[in-house]
């Protein structure tokens, strides 16, 4: 089956990473359980010049490299590889993160994974672009891709995905979705052994 993992909240801690960011550098103490919004900006009561700020800063190839491994994703990811499944890496963080982004992995021990950058926001302009940066793909080019299951946390990408009737998608828990109304395609996972249970499931059902 191809297998589409969204990345930050996925594989790695990035709100509660955020939350420390917030704290130390602007002065905003927000607990991760109070992150109830998808919106960064408005859960930290930023302003536009601090949310430039904030975003670089986020991006940073240090911060990318900091967020500490989700438990139970590397070797959930494995026990996917190994079952045969086609497992692509599918973030909405913008392409000139590449470079953070595939040092974390490498030290996860995921780097044999592939990286598609989405832009599942709509914010690819707020980042400047380098020739040396992957392609940035539009999400009318990804739903051409045709996974079978998805695995994303944000409602923005929920969103996108209710529209993909053919393919499974599992809501990873976070309090920034918990008031989520699921589509019919939806189903809530608390985390990695869940996750390769259901993939199994799904496929086992494919096959019959
Ligand atoms: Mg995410």
């Amino acid at each position: 089956m191809r297998v589409y993992v969204d990345m930050d909240d996925v594989l790695c801690e990035t709100a509660a990473s955020l939350c420390g960011m917030a704290e130390r550098e602007f002065a905003r103490r927000v607990r991760y359980e109070d992150v109830k919004h998808f919106d960064l900006q408005k859960v930290f009561s930023l302003d536009d010049g601090e949310m430039a700020a904030f975003r670089a800063l986020s991006h940073s190839p240090q911060m990318l490299s900091s967020y500490p491994k989700t438990a139970g994703a590397v070797e959930g990811m494995r026990a996917l590889a190994a079952a045969g499944h086609r497992v692509e890496i599918v973030t909405g963080r913008p392409a000139s993160a590449n470079c953070g982004t595939l040092a974390w992995l490498a030290s996860a021990g995921l780097g044999e994974f592939p990286v598609a950058y989405v832009d599942k926001y709509g914010r690819a302009d707020c980042f400047a672009r380098s020739a040396d940066d992957p392609p940035t793909f539009s999400t009318t080019e990804l739903k051409a891709r045709r996974y079978d299951i998805a695995v994303d946390d944000s409602p923005l990408a929920l969103d996108i995905l209710a529209d993909w009737p053919e393919t499974r998608v599992l809501v990873f828990n976070r309090p920034w979705n918990a008031a989520y109304t699921l589509a019919p395609n939806m189903k809530r996972v608390s985390g990695w052994k869940e996750i390769v249970r259901e993939v199994s499931a799904c496929n086992a059902q494919e096959r019959k």
